[in-house]
């Protein structure tokens, strides 16, 4: 039957696309359908994380995605010092996942521009009215923010544009942190990579107290971080804006009993990404190899195995949360860029498998040994859980 699959995943986003391309790369017996709200797989993005957040066995995959590959490492920029740390960095845009999953789903089992109505263990019905049955269903439809009220913490927000400059900028390295910048609303840094010689993606980032996204601010400073660096933009031709939760506690088991019951969660809907840093690129890329990998995908094997895989995901968060509250907590906006400073100046391999989401009790003990960036007490207070910040529910 057309409308019969073995998979069906709601949301054609990073997670979802990702699952499907895992599958077809390890699973071509499977049938696999994604279904898509918007007009394009990936919608408008540009992800980037380390190579080293990506496990060995799913970098083949991933590699084949990246638009942008930089192997001479990355530099950060504090008032205190500047370093450069030799991981390699990536870069995926939306274009080249819509790519891969056209090149690996038949025509006919990608459904763009068809929202998902509903969704139970054996299948997906659509706004048009048609519905597609599936042996295992997946939900990956993003957060929304009644999952988000759930949540405790503060904001990631951010506005980037890609420019292309009449002269080469001469950068040859990302710059994953510019916090030289003048310090605005909570810790604010610039976030600069160079695509190619005359074409420069620069975002400009706030950790903060509040949602609200100014974005015309933000890209007029944009403009006046371009102009500071003497540079004559000739086109803009890549916008985009995100404002991520930054993660410090909150009730796991109310988030999670959102959604259908007995229907898997994927990607940030699951709850997966690293708190701080928001980024979800190496949690969708484990999620999606185990599934590839797993023996049963029906429906209720797969949300006991992505059951599983949040719940430890939360527990291993614990770490990041707490870090979270310090930055949130502890420090002053304008103190926040200590955090980070000091944070930076760790050893290298610490800050990879921090990224990757893979510190180990050493490394966790390295973060927290020696003299604190903020105020003792203050620190001591909000690690014991008082005037840590509240709920992510309401906040403008
Ligand atoms: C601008 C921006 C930049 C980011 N950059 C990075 C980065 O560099 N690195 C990183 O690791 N993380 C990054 N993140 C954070 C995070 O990784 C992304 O948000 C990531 O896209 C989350 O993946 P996901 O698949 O869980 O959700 P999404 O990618 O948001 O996918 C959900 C999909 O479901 C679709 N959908 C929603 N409702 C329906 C419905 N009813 N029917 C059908 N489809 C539906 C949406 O249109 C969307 O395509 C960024 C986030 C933003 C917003």
């Amino acid at each position: 039957m057309a409308n019969r699959y073995d998979i069906a995943i709601a949301g054609g986003g990073l997670s979802g696309s990702l699952i499907a391309l895992m599958l077809a790369d390890r699973r071509p017996d499977l049938s696999i359908a994604l279904v898509e709200a918007g007009p394009a797989i990936g919608g408008n993005h540009v992800w980037s994380f380390f190579a080293t957040d990506i496990a060995e066995e799913n970098r083949t995959l991933v590699e084949g995605l990246a638009a942008a590959r930089w192997n001479g490492g990355y530099d950060v920029r504090f008032p205190a010092y500047r370093r450069t740390l030799s991981t390699p960095y990536r870069s995926i845009p939306s274009e080249n996942l819509a790519e891969a999953v056209a090149k690996a789903l038949p025509a006919g089992a990608i459904h763009t521009g068809r929202a998902v109505t509903a969704l139970d263990p054996e299948g997906i019905d659509m706004a048009d009215g048609s519905r597609i049955e599936a042996g295992g269903v997946i939900d990956a439809r993003g957060l929304t923010r009644e999952m988000l009220a759930d949540l405790d913490g503060g904001w990631q927000k951010f506005a980037g544009v890609m420019l292309r400059l009449a002269t080469p900028h001469k950068i040859t390295r990302p710059i994953v942190m510019d916090a030289t910048v003048q310090q605005k609303d909570g810790y604010r840094f610039v976030y600069v990579l160079p695509f190619s010689a005359d074409e420069v993606f620069v975002e400009d980032t706030y950790y903060s107290d509040t949602r609200s996204l100014d974005a015309e601010t933000l890209f007029a400073r944009i403009d006046d971080y371009a102009q500071g660096r003497g540079w004559t933009v000739v086109e803009k031709t890549r916008k985009e804006t995100g404002v991520l939760p930054v993660v410090t506690g909150g009730d796991f088991a109310r988030f999670r009993s959102h959604g259908v019951s007995g229907v898997a969660k994927a990607g940030v809907r699951a709850g997966l990404f690293q708190p701080l840093t928001s980024y979800s690129m190496p949690d969708a890329v484990r999620l999606a190899s185990a599934i590839a990998d797993a023996d049963a995908h029906d429906s209720a094997s797969l949300a006991a195995l992505t059951e599983a895989h949040a719940a430890a995901h939360w527990r291993t968060g614990g770490f990041y949360r707490m870090l979270a509250r310090m930055l949130f907590g502890a420090a002053q906006g304008r103190d926040r860029y200590k955090v980070l400073q000091r944070f930076y100046a760790l050893d290298e391999a610490l800050v990879e498998r921090f990224y990757a989401g893979n510190s180990t009790l050493f490394d966790k003990l390295r973060v927290l040994a020696g003299k604190p960036p903020v105020p003792v007490l203050k620190a001591a207070s909000v690690l014991a859980g008082f005037g840590a910040p509240g709920p992510l529910r309401g906040k403008k």
